[in-house]
């Protein structure tokens, strides 16, 4: 993928998450692996509306974030886009302000239990005797302190972190697996809140 296509790719999924509520403001970035050795991304530019970004609106950055880049200024958060795809090897690495993710982060802080939930299949877990948790790390303004959070609590097989009181990362293979598991996360997390019992 080349940059023009990363940056129509990363619009049009800026535009639908936009849509559903996901990028209020100029919240949440989403960025795609375009070379891996040295690692390098696509990621959206800071502080721009998500539902009207153009094919322009995106800037190369490496691992920690940085860009040499004279103009474009990438989303504070790509530290940890770079950190995520670094670690976990995926090629497209989502971040949006969700509110499910937020409230069950509030209820279930040090990680969100889910178990025998159908939708667990298109978050790429099983829909029976899987005991899954998605990881919870306090919020931080230093991207530093975030990666070393996710990498505590990282799991090969599951593709999320939720930061506490802020938003929720989820990441795949490209942009659309990334989505799926996303929305499914996201249906995921909205049952547990709206079903919990007090002997959480
Ligand atoms: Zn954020």
């Amino acid at each position: 993928m080349d940059l023009l296509e990363a940056g129509e790719a990363l619009a049009a999924e800026c535009a639908r998450y936009t849509a559903m509520g996901w990028m209020r403001g100029t919240s949440g970035n989403l960025s795609v692996v375009l070379d891996r050795d040295p690692l390098r991304l696509a990621v959206t530019v800071s502080g721009k509306d998500k539902g009207e970004l153009t094919a322009d609106d995106v800037v190369i950055i490496d691992a920690e974030g940085a860009t040499t880049d004279p103009v474009k200024i990438p989303s504070a958060e790509a530290g940890l886009h770079g950190r995520i795809a670094q670690v976990s090897g995926a090629g497209a690495v989502i971040h949006v302000h969700a509110m499910a993710p937020v409230v069950a982060g509030e209820y279930w802080p040090r990680g969100v239990p889910l178990r025998d939930l159908e939708m667990l299949k298109g978050f790429g877990r099983s829909a029976h005797d899987d005991d899954v948790l998605i990881p919870v790390v306090p919020n931080s303004q230093d991207m530093r302190v975030l990666g070393d959070a996710f990498e505590v609590g990282y799991r090969k097989d599951t593709p999320a972190l939720i930061v506490a009181r802020h938003g929720v990362y989820v990441w795949g293979d490209d942009l659309h697996q990334a989505r799926h598991r996303a929305e499914c996360l996201d249906w995921l997390l909205r049952f547990t809140v709206e079903t919990r019992r007090d002997n959480r």
